[in-house]
């Protein structure tokens, strides 16, 4: 069994376009795993070995992540490949989850952007220790030196500069490592062979320099070394040790820097990866105990081999041999033949074939330990489930965010219609910020997704992957309602329809609640309401929120108080005292003036300056609201919240008014009040659509 402390287990995160995949593709090769190099986009038309889908492979854009593991100086790394794209962020966060290390990939010509402050945010949600890597050195203009100070002061991270080019652009030759000072010049056809140098005298001076600078940075994360560094005693031993604790604790990013491209200062990067990035061992994983329904306790799981087996599920993919489950295992070890538990769902099952993923090659393996990344065969789960081997425990639920907008889909024909049917239960399944239902009131099947992208992705891989010819509607936005004041009910219900009667009567007030979806409280002294009723009072007014009587979207921040009622000792059931609940919340509802809801997304655009009055006319236009403005550099980057409803269609827009020069990102923010004329219209929409029902 491998020793722990020899497995890596990192990510690598990147604003799309800076390199991700082909430096992914690099340190496999460089760790001999693979044999030939493709470009991303190359000619050969092999593509990148990440990434496994065809449509990815066509637009150059990682979107699953599928996890690989190469070897370097006696260390297991295994490389995680987190998607760069922010429609797809629940993604990169089930990836981050199971990360204890990753490398933050930088253009050394564009620097840290939008996307790049997107990305090191969710790295700090979770707590990811990090390197950074400046690629495309030999690009016009490359300027790592620039890339460290925006990190420094976009990012506000102690970005530490561990190296410094020898040339840079076309001449960019190879490096000087500041630890040891040694020289290093790219050699070989690809640049890929590393040949001892010596330093060049025009740069002695500034790697003096940048030493100081780099030990100065480190000796604030480290005592040892700062009094190393009074009595002039500082070895590379110390300085590695320096930044190891730094990176562990979150305190320093060590900036490393090449071209992936041309081969460049991958294998120093993968010297670091094993030297300074956190072992399993180091990193503390918590989860929850469920043996008490009721209370879920919290547990640090212990993470040696010989405990009970937690592992975590990932990731699911439908490969060439059928479906892969991707596991991180964070304690005990799992072998073939053993039996696993799946808490969520109560189910056993027999763990068959285990692998090593290696992109889409793979190695069959007998057993894996804790800090171990690797994939099953043949188990039915979804992503995010916990594995145990017998006990009730969940790995702490990640952060998933509601979808915010949906589409009507149908099947053109009768064949592509099963076909449809399978590829919405499995992406379902897959990606739980992905979204089946069906509409109430047209019967229409919807989809629900993160963004316009998002929701595209799906749909090209169920034309491409599945066949299955699909007629799309245009994308929607998912609007909530809630409502705004206190209000009463006081709401009788009496039939009397031959035989038995029904009579339920309940008084009570609906009243909005900011901290939660729904909440049902019973203040029924006396018995008014027999005890035996007052679920059914709860179920009743559930009953009503999936389609709110405002506007007919989901109702939440609301709570329904009983306070009162009667009941008829023949004539009250169940039945009946639902059916009250329903009429009363109508009643309440319509007094409470309820509001529509609409999803406020934070927008953020970056491009040159000579553009600034087109982005900023181009939020305004959307009925932004700016909340920050940023230059540098002969770069404007405009910070905003703007409500989903105008954003559909905006790359193009932005595309056409910048000349393509300007990109955004696009995240969720929070729900807010729509405009008045906005939820007239919506509400006019909804009356319509009952009365054409009806
Ligand atoms: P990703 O979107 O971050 O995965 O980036 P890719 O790996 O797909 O790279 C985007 C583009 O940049 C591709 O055309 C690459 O060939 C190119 N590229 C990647 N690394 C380098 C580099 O070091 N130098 C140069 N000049 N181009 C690079």
């Amino acid at each position: 069994m491998i020793d722990r402390r020899l497995i890596r287990n990192i990510g690598i995160s990147a604003h799309i376009d800076s390199g991700k995949t082909t430096l992914t593709e690099r340190i496999l090769y460089y760790a001999r795993r693979i044999h030939r190099m493709h470009e991303v986009r190359g000619r050969d038309g092999v593509g990148a070995t990440m990434d496994t889908l065809e449509l990815e492979r066509e637009r150059g854009i990682t979107i699953a992540s599928a996890a690989t593991y190469v070897t370097w100086n006696d260390h297991q790394v295994n490389v995680i490949d987190t998607p760069g794209h922010v429609d797809f962020t629940i993604e990169v966060e089930r990836a981050l989850r199971v990360l204890d290390g990753a490398v933050l990939v930088l253009c050394a010509v564009a620097g840290v952007q939008s996307q790049t402050i997107t990305v090191d945010r969710q790295l700090r949600r979770y707590r990811v220790p990090c390197l950074a890597f400046v690629n495309k050195c030999d690009r016009t203009g490359a300027n790592p030196m620039r890339v460290a100070e925006q990190l420094r002061e976009r990012l506000r991270r102690n970005a530490v500069l561990m190296q410094i080019p020898i040339g840079l652009e076309a001449k960019h030759a190879g490096l000087i490592d500041l630890v040891t000072m040694e020289a290093w010049l790219f050699e070989g056809d690809h640049g890929e062979s590393l040949v001892p140098s010596e330093i060049p005298d025009e740069l002695a001076l500034e790697a003096e320099a940048r030493r100081e600078e780099m030990l100065d940075a480190l000796s604030l994360a480290s005592d040892e070394l700062a009094e190393a560094v009074l009595e002039n005693r500082v070895t590379p031993e110390l300085i590695h040790a320096a930044v190891r604790r730094g990176v562990g604790a979150r305190e320093v990013i060590p900036v490393f820097l090449g071209s992936a491209y041309k081969n460049k200062g991958v294998q120093p990067l993968l010297d670091a990866i094993v030297r300074y990035l956190p072992d399993p061992t180091e990193v503390v994983n918590e989860a929850l105990d469920l043996t008490d329904d009721e209370e879920p306790r919290p547990i640090t799981l212990s993470g040696d081999p010989a405990d009970e087996c937690v592992a975590l599920a990932f990731k699911l993919e439908e490969g060439a041999y059928g479906q892969l489950t991707y596991l991180r295992l964070y304690q005990g070890t799992l072998r073939t033949g053993d039996t696993i538990h799946n808490p969520r769902t109560g189910k056993k099952s027999r763990v068959g074939r285990l692998v090593r993923m290696h992109a889409d090659q793979m190695e069959e393996i007998t057993e894996a330990s804790a800090g171990d990344i690797v994939a099953l065969f043949g188990i039915e789960c979804a992503s995010g489930d916990t594995f145990t081997g017998g006990s009730p425990i969940t790995m702490r639920s990640m952060h998933v965010p509601d979808p915010v907008v949906s589409l009507a889909v149908k099947a053109a024909d009768n064949k592509s219609e099963a076909q449809l049917a399978k590829a919405l239960a499995r992406f379902s399944r897959e990606d739980p910020t992905f979204r089946v239902t069906s509409d109430a009131s047209t019967g229409q099947t919807l989809i629900r997704g993160m963004g316009e992208l998002h929701l595209e992705v799906y749909l090209e891989r169920i034309r491409r992957e599945f066949g299955a010819e699909v007629e799309a509607g245009a994308p929607r936005v998912a609007y909530r309602e809630t409502i705004t004041r206190r209000a009463p009910f006081h709401y009788t219900h009496k039939k009397q329809t031959g035989g038995a009667g029904q009579f339920a009567r309940i008084e009570g007030q609906l009243e909005p609640a900011d901290d939660t979806d729904f909440a049902f409280e019973s203040r029924i002294v006396g018995g008014t309401v027999p005890i035996q009723f007052i679920p059914s009072c709860e179920k009743g007014f559930r009953a009503m929120l999936d389609e709110g009587p405002h506007a007919g979207f989901p109702v939440h921040g609301i709570r329904a108080v009983l306070l009162d009622g009667a009941y008829h000792p023949v004539d009250s059931s169940d039945i009946a005292f639902q059916a009250a609940a329903r009429g009363a919340f109508r009643e309440a509802y319509a007094k409470a003036a309820p509001r529509v809801l609409e999803p406020l997304m934070l927008l953020s655009v970056e491009g040159p300056h000579e553009f600034h009055g087109e982005i900023l006319a181009s939020v305004m236009r959307r009925r932004g609201i700016v909340v920050g403005t940023t230059e540098d550099e002969g770069f404007i980057r405009v910070d905003a919240h703007v409500p989903l409803a105008e954003m559909f269609g905006y790359a193009t827009v932005l595309r056409s008014a910048t000349q393509g020069k300007a990109e955004f990102t696009l995240e969720f923010a929070r729900y807010a009040p729509a405009p008045a004329e906005v939820a007239a219209e919506l509400v006019a929409d909804y009356t319509r659509r009952r009365q054409a029902g009806r």
